[in-house]
């Protein structure tokens, strides 16, 4: 069996892998997601985002932006 490496769970951090923990956010009334291990935070507007990003074609743009950024 071959694991993707592209595929990323939605309750591990992209960051560190490690545990992320759900978290209300009042402010919007919605709930986020917040690593354990490093505090990285992901809201509800991100994980929407990255929802539509998992389209190869999109993922591409999303490669090309960050590429642009990194070179900055
Ligand atoms: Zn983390």
């Amino acid at each position: 069996m071959v694991t993707h490496p592209t595929h990323i769970a939605q309750d591990r951090c992209h960051r560190c892998g490690g545990l992320m923990v759900r978290e209300e956010i009042r402010e919007v009334n919605q709930v986020g997601l917040r690593c354990v291990m490093c505090g990285e935070h992901i809201d509800p507007l991100i994980l929407e985002h990255r929802r539509k990003m998992r389209t190869p074609e999109g993922v591409r743009q999303l490669l090309a932006k960050s590429e642009k950024a990194g070179m900055n």
